[in-house]
């Protein structure tokens, strides 16, 4: 059987093409699974009943299995979902309001089951890594949460912005991840436009390559650390890539027009969130076209860390200002049901 949400386009052509059928039935069959989100193919009611009743005898159209669903008291919701194998997953929806005023749906996908990195800080690397996520199954979490919304909220503009920050290091799961930006960008399936979807990694070098030559999504790069001392202590694995190096990988990093890198620098309590961080940090990054979120830490399970001081986080904010570094203390959303950034860990939530 073949899984057919796991077919790119031309792969989806070829396959069908193979069954004796024309091109164009790919099409519109791929326009029914990704635009209509059509779970049967009986429903695919512009394509003949003969090729309706092959597709249904040669493949399958596979969901990942919502197996529970959570709402914030801010309104994001987390999905735990069950892949096909049994492996858990999260995914979650944030709302948000842009600077005009309109309302916007962020969605944070996964992109492996767990993560090999083992960050210190992180609820997701302490579950260990499982395997990574096909195409199908990382596309299937906007399936999943475009259905959603069209139940619970059919007034708001659809789902348009993604960021690849859930569980796993999108970088290790390279050729399913830049499948799916190919099939996200196809403009007869999901239709997600480059520029709103952002892929976060902790920084791995052959990765960062392919993914800016693709120019398929925007850059995150979670930095965490004014020093490669204090980051090999924070992120170890993540650290083997030294600091400096990164760093020149990204100053060459391929940008389009008013594109910026995003540093995600996560503050934790004592270890990175002191005036002397901040100044180091601002002559780290002054010299790559890039911006700042900083993160609070949120709480993990275990955890050696602790949350800042908040007068800490705007003095650190404060020194990076007049540095001339572009940098904002970003909210965490969620984090009453666990699901703000690194509280994601699939094995805990059943
Ligand atoms: N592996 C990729 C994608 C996951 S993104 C990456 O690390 O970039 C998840 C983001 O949440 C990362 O920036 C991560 O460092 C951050 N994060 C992890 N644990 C956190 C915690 N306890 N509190 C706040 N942010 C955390
Ligand atoms: Fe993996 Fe990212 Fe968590 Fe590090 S922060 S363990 S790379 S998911």
């Amino acid at each position: 059987m073949v899984d057919i949400l796991n077919l790119t386009l031309p792969e989806l052509e070829a396959w069908m093409q193979s069954l004796g059928e024309p091109r164009f039935r790919a099409v519109q069959v791929w326009q029914w699974l990704w635009q209509r989100m059509a779970r049967d193919f009986e429903d695919m009611s512009n394509v003949s009943k003969k090729c309706r009743a092959l597709l249904a005898q040669e493949a399958r159209i596979l969901w990942p299995e919502v197996s529970r669903v959570q709402e914030s008291a801010d309104g994001t919701t987390k999905f735990l979902l069950r892949l096909e194998d049994g492996a858990l997953v999260e995914t979650v929806l944030i709302p948000s309001d842009s600077r005009e005023g309109v309302r916007r749906w962020t969605q944070c996908l996964s992109s492996q089951v767990g993560c090999a990195m083992g960050c210190t800080f992180c609820a997701t690397g302490s579950m260990g890594f499982e395997r990574n996520m096909s195409m199908g199954e990382i596309l299937g979490q906007v399936l999943v949460a475009r259905a959603h919304l069209c139940d619970v909220r059919p007034d708001w503009p659809i789902l348009r912005n993604l960021v690849f920050m859930g569980m796993g290091e999108p970088l290790l799961n390279l050729s399913e991840v830049m499948r799916a930006l190919q099939s996200l960008n196809n403009d007869k399936g999901l239709n997600f436009s480059p520029r709103r979807i952002t892929v976060s990694t902790c920084g791995i070098q052959k990765g960062l390559k392919d993914l800016g030559e693709s120019g398929l999504a925007y850059l995150a790069v979670s930095l965490h650390a004014p020093s490669q001392d204090i980051r090999a202590r924070i992120m170890p694995r993540a650290a083997r890539w030294h600091l400096d190096d990164l760093l020149a990988a990204l100053k060459a990093y391929p940008l389009k027009t008013r594109e910026r890198i995003t540093f995600e620098y996560l503050l934790l309590g004592g270890i990175n969130d002191q005036p002397e961080h901040a100044e180091a940090l601002a002559r780290l990054v002054g010299a790559v076209k890039g911006k700042l979120n900083l993160i609070v830490y949120n709480n993990t399970p275990g955890s050696p860390y602790q949350a800042p001081g908040e007068a800490d986080v705007l003095a650190f904010e404060q020194i990076l200002w007049k540095r001339h570094i572009t940098a904002i203390i970003r909210k965490s959303k969620g984090s009453d049901i666990n699901a703000a950034c690194g509280q994601l860990k699939a094995a805990n939530s059943i």
